[in-house]
């Protein structure tokens, strides 16, 4: 997807409308995905403030260093026809900031990301101003995709898709999970990503530590492996997926909860629709793994929203009781965790169609064995 100016201006309109009926007078955007969101503009997290700032009522301006005002106008930014507030090396850019907003500020509402320095500078020259969380209006807009953005997502999934497909290349024994690691973020790249923004290979006992990265651990033959990859496309959209491999035939109590996770999984995916709550959709998978005698082992979340973000709103689960729509996106990836074993966890991206669910991920969700 590239940025359509009229999407944007249509989400800097919709934004505003949301901070004033969230009784914000102003929304102040620092670098990250708030400020791709709104304006397209892909800005560098520096020490040096950038940020937008859209008034409730009123005429957004970006605040810029003079150093970066070239690359602020060639981005999407420079075609919506806003303000464009450029501040010299010797300039205050907070005091800049708070003179372009309306007389009176008494709550502003800031990126959930903005760096600490940069809020307390805020807090200096806008003493009297209560500072709330700008991703409680954000998040809420961010996590209904469009036709487009939801294209964007779906072409992400099958670039991850088109890495996974080719794991059992460089899956051998005698080789780390390193080495195994680069193989794939190479392929992230290649297969059209503009970044990787994770690598898990997750071997034997490994796989049973959901957030394990690459190690120096050798693979052996007789070892199940996690693969969990994802990376960010050009347009800013992220993919995310796991599959399972096993060097070999695995042992019986694997195969035996693995056939669970895998019917658990299909099971949620299957059970996507309009108005099924965060938190049923977790339950959907957790009781079936819970009656198989493994609840104890599915230690996480079912999923996450995801987006320009790899983890945003909404999050799966229990104790949400969210209401799923059409165009919203997340992972669906429950997992089994043997501490000191081995462990598996099967991730698809899924959209909320009006009719139901559709899964961004198609490569099959079967242990792959690898042959030794
Ligand atoms: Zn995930
Ligand atoms: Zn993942």
């Amino acid at each position: 997807m590239t940025h359509h100016t009229h999407d944007l201006t249509d989400r800097l309109a919709r934004a505003q409308k949301a901070a004033a009926e969230a009784g914000m007078d102003a929304l102040v955007i620092s670098p990250g995905a708030d400020l791709r969101y709104l304006t397209g503009y892909e800005a560098l997290p520096l020490e040096r403030l950038t940020c937008l700032v859209l008034p409730a009522g009123g005429d957004p301006v970006v605040v810029v260093p003079a150093l970066e005002k070239p690359a602020a106008e060639a981005s999407p930014l420079g075609g919506l026809g806003l303000d464009i507030a450029a501040w010299d090396e010797t300039d205050d850019p907070y005091a800049l900031v708070a003179s372009r907003l309306p007389g009176v500020v008494r709550a502003v509402g800031l990126d959930n990301h903005m760096w600490a320095e940069k809020v307390l500078n805020f807090r200096r020259v806008l003493p009297n101003a209560e500072q709330v969380l700008a991703g409680a209006v954000l998040g809420e807009l961010r996590m209904r995709k469009t036709a487009d953005e939801v294209a964007s997502l779906r072409a992400a999934g099958a670039a991850i898709d088109a890495v996974h497909r080719r794991v059992p290349e460089w899956l051998r024994p005698g080789r780390t999970e390193r080495e195994v690691g680069k193989d794939i973020a190479d392929a992230i790249l290649a297969a059209g990503h503009a970044t990787v923004d994770f690598v898990i290979v997750g071997s034997g006992p490994n796989g049973a530590s959901p957030h394990h990265e690459l190690s120096d651990r050798v693979i052996e033959a007789g070892d199940q492996v996690v693969v969990d990859i994802g990376g960010t496309m050009p347009d800013g959209y992220c993919s995310d997926s796991t599959r399972n491999f096993s060097l070999g035939a695995p042992p019986a109590q694997y195969a035996e909860y693995f056939a669970v996770l895998l019917a658990a999984q299909q099971a949620q995916c299957a059970a996507i629709r309009p108005g099924i709550t965060a938190e049923e959709l977790d339950a959907v998978g957790r009781d079936l793994i819970t009656e198989a005698g493994y609840g104890a082992e599915f230690i996480h979340r079912t999923g996450h929203g995801i987006g320009l973000e790899t983890h945003e709103e909404p999050y799966i689960v229990s104790g949400s009781a969210r209401p799923l729509e059409p165009g919203m996106a997340f992972s669906v990836e429950p997992g089994i965790y043997l501490a000191g074993r081995h462990g598996a966890r099967i991730e698809d991206i899924a959209v909320c169609t009006a009719e139901g669910g559709e899964r961004l991920n198609l490569t099959p969700r079967e242990l792959v064995v690898v042959d030794v």
